[in-house]
């Protein structure tokens, strides 16, 4: 071979090793990601943390931060329903779509494709477990209203930790089915009134409330730091890994509502929670933490109140979501991947890459 010929190659494929090893290094794989999801939740949404929180903010805690970009494949502004089937399946889709293409063709989630491979899943939200954006992960409908329809996947998707609201699209159904029946034939373990103190080794399902479970504001409490901790503990005994998705459903109900104390008290919840599943990322070592939204809602900004720089008067612009790209934080294996903008295909795709291929 030509001597230059052949120190070329020698210098590429030294590179080409190079730049691997530079990724091996850079993107540890995690064997756990928890996604937390603050539907709603726009940047100044996270920097309510900071001035309405009396403890220090969970936000701060992250090393990684990317931004991304929500537009849906036939809307400008999202809504939960798009944006969470593009988290769950890599695919942009029309407002509404939950689990399927813009054609209406259903497209695997990242749950179904980890339960096939033996990790562990879980998911906790505090509206009703069949609303849009934990839906999106489990069920595929043309319209995120079919309640019903998307209620019927969820007994036979072996998700093993399952928390939330929405009895009665199990048990007060149009086609007369109670799916309690099919839960406990596929081997669940029911609750009803209140989460457990402990848990049994067996799949749970964990439904409080008839629809959505109650405003922080009306006395939910701490139903859904509580309810991670739990997951948390049941998931990570499985040896290959595991997903859990917790939503914050409310963030976004109290910027439809331009409602302030309701966004905000449901907005510290969530730091909250994000704070319990980063002191067990801390402990565990193997768990990649990403905390993002779908959308902003209300288009709310934190504005001086009437030229008094002292003072903050929340502000919001609309009772409906805004286009405004949405932060994103990661923490733990795998998070350098997460920094950078990039619409929510992205997440999805480096989800993905991390524990699947
Ligand atoms: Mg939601
Ligand atoms: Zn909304």
């Amino acid at each position: 071979m030509n001597p230059l010929l052949r120190q070329f190659i020698v210098l590429i494929s030294l590179s080409i090793a190079g730049s691997f090893s530079l990724i091996a290094q850079e993107s540890p794989k995690p064997k756990n990601i928890v996604l937390l999801i603050g539907d709603g939740m726009g940047l100044s949404q996270v920097s309510a943390s900071l001035f309405y929180n009396k403890e220090t903010t969970n936000f701060e805690r992250f090393s990684t931060i990317g931004l991304v970009k929500t537009s849906s494949s036939k809307e400008l502004v999202t809504d939960s329903a798009s944006s969470a089937t593009a988290f769950a399946t890599g695919i942009k889709t029309y407002n509404g779509a939950i689990g399927v293409d813009e054609n209406g063709v259903a497209v695997e989630t990242i749950i179904e494709q980890l339960v096939k491979k033996g990790y562990a899943t879980g998911l906790i939200s505090t509206s009703s477990i069949v609303h849009a954006t934990p839906a999106s992960f489990f069920a595929h409908s043309k319209s995120r209203r079919l309640y019903e329809d998307i209620a019927a996947f969820l007994p036979s998707s072996n998700i093993d930790f399952i928390a939330g609201g929405g009895t009665k699209f199990f048990d007060s159904r149009e086609d007369g089915k109670n799916l309690f029946s099919v839960f406990k034939k596929n081997g669940y373990e029911i609750h009803t009134e209140e989460l457990p103190k402990t848990l049994s080794t067996r799949k749970q399902v964990i439904l409080l409330e008839e629809d959505e479970m109650p405003k922080m504001l009306d006395g939910r409490g701490d139903f859904l730091p509580n309810a991670t901790i739990l997951a948390l503990e049941a998931l990570s005994k499985n040896e290959t890994g595991f997903f859990l998705l917790i939503e914050g459903s409310q963030i976004d109900w109290g910027g439809h509502d331009n409602d302030a104390d309701y966004l905000i008290s449901e907005l510290l919840d969530f730091d909250k929670t994000i704070g319990a599943v980063l002191d067990f990322s801390k402990k565990n070592g193997e768990t990649l933490v990403i905390v993002t939204a779908d959308h902003e809602t209300g288009g709310f900004t934190l504005s001086t109140d009437d030229g008094d720089y002292n003072k903050i008067k929340p502000t919001f612009s609309t009772t409906g979501h805004s286009a405004s790209m949405v932060p994103l934080f990661a923490e733990g294996p795998g998070a350098s991947l997460f920094g950078g903008i990039y619409d929510h295909r992205g997440i999805y795709q480096k989800m993905r890459a991390l524990l699947i291929e």
